[in-house]
């Protein structure tokens, strides 16, 4: 895993002035839509930022679809491996390994399946106790109803999971290993290369979810032995509310694996109407009704300021945001009670932070309804926050933390209103 870069310290709200005045990739934020008066926001992990870009891409296709009807499938058809193969680029995928249908549970269940259904002696999962509900929940499912068994690693929730305790859990009977690359609520990072490793000892293959990675931190799934990945392409991907998931499948794979949903869409020809069903060659195979144009075309254009900045030179703007973020929350927020939920070493962090406090959930309610900071609360005690490197600058990331530090002083923080259905 690449360290964390480090630049020179920011100490003070001038220095992080100066330090979004240096960086050339300041002028990134214009491509995305910012009410400049509205809260500083630090959920972009959740619900990335939309492009400038997307609504007349949008509108463009509705406008196709108003014009060319049925025959704008003639260039829809390509699109889930077209943009599936842009999404692969950015994760160390070489093309033709990556499609874009469904979302990243559906993907998760037909990827865990497709893995075992390739495997019959082997009827053990090993997962992450503290991986992202739904990972557990489609495993449990997938488990049980094959007769299985999924046998969670019960990891640190803050330092997430080494190498080590990964093959711990391994033996023969293993045939999956699905974990995240980055954890959801602390932001810990696996090092994939060496997890995977551990798991083809044992001749288990590996599912790795990314929907916390891709577009954040450096991902080589080709040059790393993954075998299977998933991820999400409205958080970090910038594709929009319910932008469909994609998938990864490594090419010597493919044609032996068969997903459990046999629809036309993963068919060999799906046109020809034929009897039976006979797997599509490649990732096609793993596609299984109609592609989500509208929201293909969301994830075309939030692609492209990532594209243009390179994952590099991202990175290295993360590593600095996410550093300035741990510190401050070190200086400000410590004295009021708060800890980091976050590795210390920030070579084991991904592009979020955790912040742990009693009164989690009222620091992040009072700071969303007084307009200061977006952040989100997480069970039982930790409000996270992403400074994504594309639309936050060093000095938001300076601003938030202060504005987090006058919300935990204030006693009000201790009767929030009451949690709600989407936090
Ligand atoms: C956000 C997230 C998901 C979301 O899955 P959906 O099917 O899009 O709701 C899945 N896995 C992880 C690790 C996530 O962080």
């Amino acid at each position: 895993m690449q360290p964390a870069t480090s630049a020179e310290p920011i100490t003070s709200r001038e220095a992080a002035v100066e330090a979004d005045r240096r960086d050339p990739l300041s002028a990134h934020r214009d491509a995305f839509v910012v009410e400049e008066s509205g809260p500083i926001y630090l959920d972009g992990n959740s619900l990335g930022r939309q492009p400038r870009s997307t609504a007349p891409r949008i509108l463009a296709l509705l406008e196709a679809w108003g014009r060319e009807l049925i025959g704008g499938w003639d260039h829809w058809i390509e699109l889930p491996v077209r943009v599936g193969d842009r999404i692969g680029a950015l994760i160390g995928a070489g093309p033709g390994q990556v499609v874009i249908g469904d979302s990243t549970t559906v993907n998760l269940y037909k990827l865990a399946h497709a893995a075992l259904d390739a495997q019959p002696a082997r009827t053990t999962i090993v997962a992450d106790s503290h991986d992202f509900p739904t990972v557990r929940y489609v495993l449990e499912g997938v488990a049980g109803a094959r007769g299985g068994q999924l046998r969670l690693i019960d990891s640190d929730p803050v330092e997430g999971l080494d190498v080590t305790s990964v093959a711990g859990a391994l033996d023969p009977d293993v045939g999956l290993v699905c974990l995240s690359g980055v954890n959801y609520r602390s932001g810990a990072r696996l090092d994939l290369a060496g997890a995977a490793a551990a798991a083809h000892d044992v001749g288990a293959l590996v599912l790795w979810d990314l929907s916390h990675a891709a577009g954040s931190v450096p991902v080589a799934l080709d040059d790393d032995g993954a075998d299977l990945a998933v991820g999400c392409s409205y958080k970090y991907l910038n594709g929009g509310p319910g932008a469909p998931a994609w998938m990864y499948v490594r090419r010597d794979l493919q044609d032996h694996l068969r997903q459990p949903i046999w629809g036309w869409w993963g068919r060999r020809d799906p046109f020809d109407m034929a009897p039976g069903y006979l797997p599509a060659a490649g990732m096609s195979r793993f596609l299984s009704g109609t592609p989500a144009v509208v929201g293909l075309a969301g994830i075309d254009a939030g692609l492209e300021e990532i594209e243009a900045v390179g994952m590099a030179a991202l990175w290295a703007r993360t590593a600095r945001l996410t550093d300035l973020l741990a510190q401050r929350i070190e200086v400000r927020l410590a004295p009021l009670g708060a800890h980091l939920f976050s590795p210390t070493d920030p070579a084991r962090r991904g592009g979020h932070l955790g912040v742990a406090h009693p009164q989690a959930w009222g620091l992040c309610r009072l700071a969303i309804d007084r307009g200061l900071v977006v952040g989100d609360f997480r069970p039982p005690d930790v409000v996270r926050l992403a400074p994504v490197p594309l639309y936050t600058r060093f000095v938001d990331v300076w601003d938030a933390v202060e504005r987090l530090a006058v919300v935990l002083a204030d006693p009000d923080v201790r009767s929030p209103p009451p949690r709600r259905t989407v936090t």
